[in-house]
């Protein structure tokens, strides 16, 4: 395939109608091939329904490109190795498999969902004899842009402890911890959760967290206790090219809490400011200096991702 772009891509564009809405459908991928979303069928004996035995990757694309493939990409295989499931594509596969999702969709921005299993197989903790072959699955959703409001007037969150496993560096889709501690913060009104595991911070429930200091970006350590978004080694690229200072290291409640500024990544959160922790002001109260430096950065960054254009060169 040519190099192209989302508006000539989309010309080409064949997205699946609803038979019971009749509206455009969910185009997905599985295990070889492409289908309406209401057809995607799989065994129940799938290790990933049955244990939640997989891992996944989620790529945000901008107007056809995706954002940081590249860093997606190995943290999926990264994701593979340590659960000891084979990569089922090459480089050149996965590639095409989200090349097709964007061609098929018409929405300007989209999220690809990338989810591995280790297969369909008796029930056993134990892996399956050779020959089970992984399920494959991705599917693309719309993007919607990040609220404006957000942006500008904040988000709220609250602290909770991390009860987790400690693998988080595992992108697995066994997420019940996650889902528990963002249902608690949903339930207290709040965006997200700040989660704190012997007196040190870890992260949110779907995102990373980033503590301002005395005019310091200061992020967790990248060790097990965390997932590494694809947004800490952006944070850190472009903490160095605007000259904001940047150090990695352990953050004790006592200093998340009498931050100056707090924030949040994720791919569909992209960067926004944290303004009310536990129901208290954080800092001022509003998004502070380090996070609009921050946001204007993110935002140039995705820009000149996008002149680059897609697909990657074979
Ligand atoms: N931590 C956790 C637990 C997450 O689920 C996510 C979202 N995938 C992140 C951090 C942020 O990762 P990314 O920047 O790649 O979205």
């Amino acid at each position: 395939m040519s190099k192209s772009t989302k508006s000539d891509l989309a010309q080409g564009a064949v997205q699946a109608m609803s038979a019971e809405t009749g509206q455009p459908e969910q185009t997905v991928y599985l295990n070889g091939e492409f289908m309406p979303l209401s057809e995607a069928r799989i065994p129940v004996l799938d290790r990933g329904f049955i244990f939640g035995d997989g891992v996944y990757d989620v790529v945000p694309a901008y107007r056809g490109v995706p954002f940081r493939w590249p860093q997606h990409l190995a943290r999926l295989k990264r994701s593979l190795g340590k659960v000891r499931i084979e990569n089922p594509l090459d480089d050149r596969g996965w590639t095409d498999v989200v090349t097709e999702l964007l061609v098929r969709h018409r929405w300007d921005d989209q999220f690809v969902y990338l989810h591995v299993t280790r297969g369909v197989a008796r029930r056993d903790h134990q892996f399956p004899a050779e020959g089970v072959r992984p399920t494959v699955f991705a599917m693309s959703s719309e993007f919607k842009p990040v609220s404006r409001q957000a942006i500008e007037k904040g988000v709220s969150a609250i602290t909770l402890p991390d009860e987790r496993w400690l693998h988080c560096d595992i992108k697995s889709t066994s997420l019940l911890g996650n889902v528990l501690a963002r249902q608690t913060a949903a339930d207290a009104g709040a965006l997200e959760c700040l989660m704190f595991r012997d007196d040190f911070l870890t992260e949110g429930s779907s995102s990373n967290i980033w503590v301002v200091l005395d005019g310091k970006l200061l992020a967790p350590p990248r060790d097990t206790l965390i997932l590494e978004g694809i947004r800490y080694g952006l944070l850190e690229e472009l903490t160095r090219s605007r000259g904001v200072p940047f150090e990695i290291r352990r953050i004790r409640r006592a200093e998340v809490v009498s931050a100056d500024e707090l924030m949040v990544t994720s791919a569909t959160k992209e960067i926004l400011p944290i303004t009310t922790l536990d129901g208290k002001p954080v800092g001022t109260g509003v998004p502070g200096p380090v996070y609009r430096e921050l946001f204007a950065a993110y935002q140039e960054g995705k820009a000149k991702s996008h002149e680059k254009g897609w697909p990657p060169p074979a």
